[in-house]
Formats: structure tokens, sequence, C-alpha cells
């Protein structure tokens, strides 16, 4: 089993070593990870710019690590084509200090590392811990290892992207773990406003709660339930209400173009 980890955090984020730590056990573990923060950044990936990788000496004895001046998805791309001589068998990308929740993956550099792994066809997990500070990351290493010697004992029926969300606690105050749908947007941005000299700048800061009333059964709903979330994560841009509002559109645009309407 050839283990790819990865993460937004960067290289030095103590959730990777820990997610590392705990994988070594299932296979032969190649961490290829940011340099620096990358949160935020999707799956954003660099094509204007040269990347750069460097071997670095892993703090977890008997794994091969590189820093990668770029993304996750920059990342997992040099792994697979450039950095790892064996075929990659899973991604796993983690563990993040930070929910990864809802509509919000969309901007989560996390699950742009897995989807850049599922994309090429392997099975892909995202492990986040809900809490920015004081992170525990005991139960989340434990739990990917869980999921990794699982697709290792059983294979996947079809790769699958998984995006696996804890809760800040012990393992021993964890309710149960729950396969979820994936919820609303957990966060929207807002804005702080400052000066420096005779000039505004602004941060754009990913922390102003929405959707408080969720629904049972999604990935949001579980973690603020004490739950483990396990969110498989397929088809996420498909749209399939309001079919007489798109034909309405589709038949403007034809109208507009002037398209005879051959079908
Ligand atoms: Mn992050």
């Amino acid at each position: 089993m050839k283990i790819l980890v990865t993460n937004d955090d960067g290289v030095h984020s103590p959730g990777l070593w820990a997610l590392a730590e705990a994988l070594k056990d299932q296979g032969d573990v190649t961490v290829v990870a940011p340099d620096r923060d990358q949160s935020g950044v999707g799956a954003a990936m660099t094509l204007l710019d040269v990347v750069r990788a460097a071997e670095i000496k892993s703090p977890v004895e008997g794994i091969e690590a590189f820093a990668v001046q770029g993304t996750p998805a920059d990342c997992v791309i040099l792994a697979t084509e450039a950095l790892v001589s064996e075929p990659i068998d899973i991604v796993v990308s983690g563990i993040n200090q930070g929910a990864n929740l809802g509509l919000d993956i969309i901007n989560s550099g996390t699950m742009g590392g897995a989807f850049q792994g599922f994309f090429r066809g392997k099975p892909s997990i995202a492990v986040s811990v809900t809490s920015l500070t004081d992170v525990r990351f005991e139960a989340g290493a434990q739990a990917a290892a869980a999921l990794v010697a699982t697709i290792a004992a059983n294979g996947m029926s079809t790769p699958m992207l998984l995006n696996m969300n804890l809760p800040n606690i012990a393992a021993d105050q964890i309710e149960s773990v729950e396969v979820t749908k994936l919820g609303p947007r957990a966060y929207i941005e807002s804005v702080e406003r400052g000066h420096d000299g005779r000039r505004t700048h602004y941060w754009i800061r990913h922390n102003k709660p929405v959707n408080h009333n969720v629904a049972e059964g999604t990935d949001v709903w579980a973690v603020r339930n004490k739950r483990v979330s396990i969110t498989p994560i397929h088809a996420l841009f498909e749209h399939t209400d309001g079919a007489a509002d798109l034909q309405a559109m589709a038949d403007a645009v034809s109208s507009r173009l002037g398209v005879n309407g051959r079908s």
C-alpha cells in the first residue's frame, strides 16, 4: 500500500505528522506538502510559474518527505507525476486545523489535495478537526488509519472521495461515527478594514457562522453533536431543481443567438 499524505496547513503543521505517524503502520508513506500554510486555496494549481520541491528530513522516522512551493493540488500532481516512483494507492490530506464542512469545502485546500487524488482515480480522504487552536489530532489520526486499513483490506467498489471531520474532543467523548451528507455552508466570510499609513487594507476572515439550524444527517449537524462525520463527495456541482426555469433560459439564449433548435 503506497500512501501519499498531504495537507494545506503546510509541512510544519503537527496535524500532518500525526497523520503520517498513524498511517505508517498501514503501508509505505510519502509526505508531499506545501512549504507554507495554503489554507483556503481550494483545488488551485500553479500554471503560470515554476514549482520547486525539496526533499526534507521527516520528523517521523522511515518516511520520505518533500516540501513544495505550491498548493495542495500541486503537491498531489507532483507526487503522482514526478516525485514518487511507485504508483500511489491512496491519498490522505490533513489533519487540518479547522472544520471543512458543507459547501465550505469548495475553498478547502485540504479538500483540494484530496480532489486531485480523486481526479486521478485514487481513493482519497480529507481529515479535519473542528478547531483552530488546541487541536487534538489523536482521534483523527486513528480514524484515518482505520479508514485506510479498511480500504486496504476490502478495496472499494469504486474509488471514493471521503471528507472526514471530527469534533475537537477526546475519542472517549465521541458519541458515534456517522456517514453524512454535505450540509450547507457552515461559515461565510467577514471583512475587517484596517489602515497602514495612507492606505486602507482588508482582511477576509472565514469566520461568520451561518445556518445555525442544520438538518440531522448532515456533516455540520454531526460535528456539532459530538459525532465523527464521514461524507462521500459525489457529483458536487449537479443541480436537478428548477427544470422549467432552465428551459426558459436555454430558450432565451437560443433565441438571442438565432439558433434553430435542431435536436
Ligand atoms: Mn488548513
